[in-house]
């Protein structure tokens, strides 16, 4: 059995706590807070390092049932009550849900995921590593630094007595790499009762990973499909009487590849096109695609998918072919309220005090479990408050190890600040 990596730091904490407390009739001297965070940061290296070396793909039940297990401990050691949930989708991995209570008003949840995109065996190829500030392995920014994050974060509250809370909720689902279909719905009904949802989960991809950001929007996502039936025949002797539902497929998907472009807050790319089944000799009865949507735009699913019927329907090419189109949408689209604006502001003069910049990034084209946590609208949402990083889904991936601190110090001065204003 391995030691929690905040073992080590309890003694060091013990001190903090007693020069924290001295402090606390007056408001926190933040040279406090920042030197309680350069304090945290080993432990929060040793416990990413911890759950970097569980292999956790969305698909891999056994190691994200140890990803539970470590951070079930991690939780309750906080002295936080845990619940699991099976996910009513997917593998049927655990949501792990770990709840405290203060003396305060506020009710805030704090969210992350414990999956990767990453399949078996990704650490052989890709091995947990710390070279100089890059925190390397699967998951280290996307999305095991958040968890990490939070983790030190909750400890830092704990050091420092900060109970001006009524409830904190911890929510963390197996299933994000995948859309969240078995933890969408717990997400949001979640969030609906809190007055604050702070996100761990990583920035903007293709932000300088020594930027630091968060997301005011994020785009939804979703997948137009498109149908058509016609008739098999035999390909070489009587091709005439069939009706080829691949040369029909084949001249809808060329001329609706431009069709986003009629439609703000859109975009649409076909990425899978297939018949399906049918031998090489036999005229094809009925072939699919499948495309990628992004949706920037309140409304703008609705648009696409209107202009992608009315131009299917009027364009069959094929005599005697059917073709239907829908769209799906995956993950709503995230957009920023007003509160989470001001948050997200307060978040940057919190920066400042730092010395350093805080970028918000308008609309990032990534999916984000806070628009389930949006989704109601009763929560004030702050995204991607996780570690700075980059090469998230590819096979350099890391975590800054440079982001630690500030992001700790933001975190605590952000619970402080959402506990004093409710
Ligand atoms: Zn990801």
């Amino acid at each position: 059995m391995r030691f929690s990596p905040w073992h080590f730091i309890s003694r060091i904490l013990a001190l903090v706590c007693g020069l924290a407390l001295a402090a606390a009739a007056h408001a926190m001297p933040q040279q406090a807070l920042v030197e309680l965070a350069e304090q945290m940061q080993p432990a929060v290296i040793e416990q990413l390092g911890e759950l970097v070396r569980i292999e956790s793909g969305s698909r891999q039940p056994a190691g994200l049932a140890q990803m539970a297990d470590v951070l079930e401990a991690r939780l309750q050691a906080l002295g936080m009550q845990v619940e699991r949930h099976q996910a009513t989708a997917g593998v049927g991995a655990d949501i792990l849900v770990a709840t405290i209570h203060g003396s305060g008003s506020a009710r805030i949840m704090l969210q992350g995921y414990m999956d990767t995109v990453y399949g078996p065996g990704i650490l052989d190829e890709q091995p947990y590593k710390v070279d100089g500030n890059r925190i390397q392995g699967p998951g280290s920014a996307d999305d095991k630094g958040g968890l990490a994050l939070m983790l030190g974060a909750l400890h830092m509250a704990r050091a420092t007595n900060w109970s001006d809370f009524d409830t904190v909720t911890v929510l963390v689902n197996p299933d994000h790499e995948v859309g969240s279909p078995g933890s969408r719905d717990l997400i949001a009904d979640l969030a609906s009762r809190h007055d604050v949802v702070l996100s761990f989960e990583p920035g903007a991809v293709g932000a300088d990973a020594a930027s630091h950001t968060l997301l005011l929007g994020a785009a939804g996502v979703g997948n137009a499909r498109l149908e058509v039936t016609g008739q098999a025949a035999h390909a070489g002797d009587a091709p005439s009487e069939g009706r080829n539902a691949l040369y029909e497929l084949a001249q809808q998907l060329l001329a609706t590849r431009d069709i986003a472009t009629q439609v703000d807050g859109a975009s649409l790319q076909w990425t899978v096109a297939q018949t399906d089944g049918n031998p090489s000799g036999q005229v094809p009865a009925s072939a699919h695609a499948v495309a990628d949507v992004r949706i920037t735009e309140a409304g703008a699913d609705k648009a696409l998918a209107a202009a992608l019927k009315t131009q299917v329907q009027g364009g069959q090419m094929v005599p005697g072919t059917e073709v239907s189109v829908k769209l799906d949408m995956l993950r709503p689209l995230y957009q920023a309220t007003n509160e989470s604006r001001a948050l997200a502001e307060k978040a940057q003069a919190i920066y400042r005090e730092l010395d350093l910049k805080l970028t918000l990034v308008p609309m990032a084209r990534i999916g984000t479990d806070a628009a389930f946590s949006a989704q109601s609208g009763q929560a004030a949402v702050v995204a991607g408050l996780g570690l700075a990083g980059a090469g998230y889904h590819a096979h350099d991936e890391y975590a800054d190890a440079d982001s630690i601190v500030p992001r700790l110090y933001l975190t605590m001065r952000l619970l402080q600040e959402i506990g004093a204003g409710r």
